[in-house]
């Protein structure tokens, strides 16, 4: 395999020296882990306040790790990411806004931004979350109570609610697939998970057929989610639809431990790292090997699985550019496996988020805390950039 990770000039070649300098100064601070704790907790209270630090964030975090402000504030950095091959899958970051009429708003949201995403030549995936479109209580008591779903019960309320969401998820489905873009749904807590992977089955079964529209997002730290992979496709199959996965390791590890064991019932996370590991890579296998009637999205930042799954399709002779495989990192991180892949002819995209900045918050400090800790994710890219630095200086 002619692919190393480690070029960091391919990484970097989109960004200006000084635009390098500053993302530099960004993970430093926020590789003080402390600094990092205070800006997490103290950054969202002082946005609330509305002091005047707007100006600071945008100039900071924001630039690094969203799009713009607006969807038409994202092309500049779609145009400049088309030009190194990479594309873009566009999140419409707000959450957390609860209410009828935001879910309804949010509706509407992601209709344009697919409208949009149809319109440019670069995006062919957009994400959304079902916390956008449905109450988070609901989804709760869904998974709590599954005797409600079916139907038997006395609470009618809940379930003309339940349809409102479903109605929402089939008209994103159904313009989705009008406008032929595709649909990621993320995952997210494990205790809402259960209604969310039910209503994206359905919607895969309905807009599957012919093609891939919608996607699953399978968290790999779960220890249950090889099986539900294995379980997904098989009724997929015996369906007669195609099976959609976005392959991640999981982002809510810490508080699902902690709900766990605050509550007293075993955690649903891998004992260990290299549990999360092995089962990512095997997910990866499996679906490789089923790439007919599977189309995976490799949404990872780590080295090695980004390579097995590059090694796996030449093994199998497989075009890097194979319709059923996409990869996809984080933008503003690992720009080395991105562009890399990109340079060798993988398809591969950057995750793009946009939104007013309030809105996007929670995001921002997920990114914050994932990159607040020097062994981690913050050590590979201050690593990679002091290298490129020092490249450009010719040293
Ligand atoms: C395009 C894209 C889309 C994403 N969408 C989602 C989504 O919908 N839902 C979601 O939850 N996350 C999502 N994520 C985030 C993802 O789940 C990971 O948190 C993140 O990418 C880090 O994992 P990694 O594969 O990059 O690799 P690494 O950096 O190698 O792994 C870090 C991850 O390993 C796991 N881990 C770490 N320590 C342990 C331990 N002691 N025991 C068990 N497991 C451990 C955790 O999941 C941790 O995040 C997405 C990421 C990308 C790039």
């Amino acid at each position: 395999m002619n692919i190393s990770f480690d070029n960091t000039e391919n990484a970097f070649a989109y960004k200006s020296t000084k635009q390098l300098k500053r993302s530099r100064l960004l993970f430093k601070t926020m590789s003080y882990w402390l600094l990092a704790k205070a800006g997490v907790r103290l950054t969202p209270i002082i946005m609330k306040l509305g002091l005047p630090v707007k100006g600071l964030v945008r100039k900071t975090i924001f630039n690094q790790f969203v799009g713009g402000e607006t969807l038409e504030e994202t092309r500049a950095v779609e145009n400049t990411l088309g030009k190194f091959g990479v594309k873009v899958i566009l999140d419409y970051g707000v959450e957390g806004k609860e209410g009828e009429e935001n879910f309804d708003n949010a509706t509407r949201e992601f209709i344009k931004v697919i409208d949009y995403a149809a319109s440019e030549p670069n995006i062919p995936f957009i994400s959304i979350k079902v916390t956008g479109i449905a109450r988070f209580d609901l989804l709760q008591r869904l998974n709590e109570a599954p005797r409600i779903r079916s139907g038997v019960h006395d609470n009618e309320v809940e379930d003309e609610e339940w349809e409102r969401v479903t109605d929402r998820m089939y008209t994103i489905c159904q313009e989705a697939s009008d406008r032929n873009v595709g649909v990621l749904v993320d995952a997210e807590e494990s205790w809402i998970q259960d209604p969310v992977d039910r209503l994206t089955m359905d919607v895969m079964e309905e807009f599957n057929r012919d093609r891939v529209v919608v996607y699953n997002t399978i968290q790999l730290y779960r220890h249950d989610r090889l099986d539900f992979l294995k379980l997904s496709h098989r009724i997929a199959k015996s369906k007669g639809f195609m099976l959609g996965v976005k392959l991640v390791r999981g982002a809510y590890m810490e508080k699902e431990r902690a709900r766990a064991a605050s509550k007293g019932y075993p955690s649903p996370i891998q004992a260990d790292k290299a549990a999360t590991d092995r089962d990512y890579n095997e997910a990866l296998a499996y679906c490789i090997d089923n790439i007919d009637t599977i189309a995976i999205i490799v949404a990872s930042h780590n080295d090695e699985s980004n390579l097995l799954a590059a090694e796996l399709l030449d093994k199998k002779g497989l075009a890097h550019n194979h319709p059923n495989i996409h990869f996809s990192q984080l933008y503003g991180m690992s720009d080395n496996i991105t562009f890399n892949l990109a340079k060798a002819g993988f398809s591969v995209s950057k995750y793009l988020p946009f939104g007013p900045i309030n809105d996007v918050i929670p995001y921002l400090m997920r990114r914050a805390q994932e990159n607040s800790s020097v062994s981690g994710q913050t050590g590979r890219e201050l690593s990679l950039i002091d290298k490129e630095l020092k490249r450009r200086a010719g040293k």
